[in-house]
């Protein structure tokens, strides 16, 4: 082990398993190590750096609020969260934006809506949330409790009370779940990002939004991963022809910055009041500069091109030898091989090509605007990885 390695193995938590990459620097979609070794970088952060690592739009961005104000606290305006929750309700439909400092943060506001929502409309007890087993929503307490995975759970119990899970895609699991209990919500991802990459089919998603439409009840899309562009549209809901009553989302979002999002509808845009809820960081004017320069850029043009690249991907690597599906949308691609994943990651690393996993799949989640020529070699190396034996 190197220095680094050791110093962090001594002093950091042990709640990560990390590759022995030392990241030092990096350039739009190439990272470089402290030997100088390249990377292209498939995996962007888990998704954050939207537009690859020091693009020169975000950084300018950033560097220009940067050297007005940092931080005022939610106390006082200023411009840049005014602005950013402006294009967001305007792009999307929905009404009012809390901003936060990460996904989990934005799905507990999700929570505390529906709650207040439900107790409002409903009654006290109606204070259960339905979401989908293989889900995943964050590692707070209660997030963790609406993760529909025991893995997570166990070591951590007692949870928050009140979560339900429904198998992703059963309808008439989901009919049955909502008429034998007392819910006010329910919360899905439309592409189950940590689960493996499976896309929630439409069926699954009109019944959903259509039971809370008829029940009273919120629909919460959970888009902390798949926003922002990701999938080839604005949100992943936008695929379904929906629109949900509370969106949440981050990751993407701030290109890098730490922010996230509960973007609420009409339903319940003026469920949460005087302090009902806060965040010291939230809405803070670096993150939500660099999230402008984020949402400013996602065009009907640049989507065109996130989906090409995405085709891209799947023709070169669904036939291709040691290979079995590519399952995901747009730039948000799980690849099942047939060696396990974390092999072909490890391979793939020794070769310069940095990509996640998602349960038994290789996910990849480049930056939205991977050059081709990188992009491609990306694919040949792990083509190379999956078809050697
Ligand atoms: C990553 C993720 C979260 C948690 O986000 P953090 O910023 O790590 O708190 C929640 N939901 C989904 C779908 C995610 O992918």
């Amino acid at each position: 082990m190197s220095e680094l390695q050791v110093k962090d193995t001594r002093y950091i938590a042990g709640t990560y398993g990390r590759f022995p990459v030392e990241i030092v620097s990096g350039k739009g979609s190439v990272y470089k190590d402290t030997d100088g070794k390249k990377y292209i970088d498939m995996g962007t952060g888990i998704g954050v750096n939207a537009f690859g690592v020091c693009d020169k739009k975000w950084v300018s961005a950033v560097k220009k609020q940067l050297n007005k104000v940092q931080h005022t606290s939610n106390l006082y305006y200023t411009n840049p969260c005014a602005d950013l929750a402006e294009k967001l309700c305007l792009k999307t439909g929905l009404k009012k934006v809390f901003f936060s400092n990460s996904g989990a943060e934005a799905n507990e506001c999700a929570i505390k809506v529906a709650r207040k929502y439900g107790k409002e409309h409903k009654g006290e007890e109606y204070f259960n949330i339905i979401t989908l087993k293989n889900s995943f929503h964050g590692r707070t307490v209660t997030t963790l409790s609406a993760t529909g995975q025991d893995v997570f759970h166990k070591e951590f119990k007692p949870l928050t009370e009140g979560f339900l899970y429904a198998d992703a895609n059963d309808c008439e699991g989901l009919i049955k779940l909502v008429s034998e209990n007392k819910a006010c919500a329910i919360m899905i991802e439309c592409v189950q990002g940590e689960g493996g990459v499976n896309v929630l089919n439409k069926n699954f998603v009109l019944t959903a939004y259509e039971l809370c439409q008829k029940n009273d009840m919120l629909l919460i899309v959970d888009e902390v991963q798949t926003g922002n562009g990701r999938t080839g549209k604005l949100y992943a809901y936008m695929h379904y022809g929906i629109l949900p009553d509370v969106v949440t989302t981050a990751k993407g979002l701030g290109g890098g910055l730490p922010i996230g999002a509960c973007m609420i509808g009409e339903k319940a845009e003026f469920t949460l009041g005087k302090s009902d809820h806060g965040s010291t960081f939230g809405g803070n004017p670096v993150c939500s500069a660099g999230a402008i320069s984020v949402i400013d850029r996602l065009t009907e043009e640049f989507l065109s091109e996130v989906k090409r690249k995405s085709k891209l991907i799947v023709t070169t690597l669904e036939n291709a030898k040691g290979i079995k599906s590519v399952s995901g949308m747009g730039l948000m691609l799980g690849v099942e091989t047939e060696k396990p994943a974390s092999e072909v990651v490890k391979e793939c690393i020794k070769k310069g090509v940095l990509c996640l996993t998602a349960k038994t799949k290789v996910r990849l989640l480049p930056a939205l605007n991977i050059p081709d020529k990188q992009l491609k070699k990306a694919l040949e190396i792990i083509k190379s990885v999956c078809a050697d034996e």
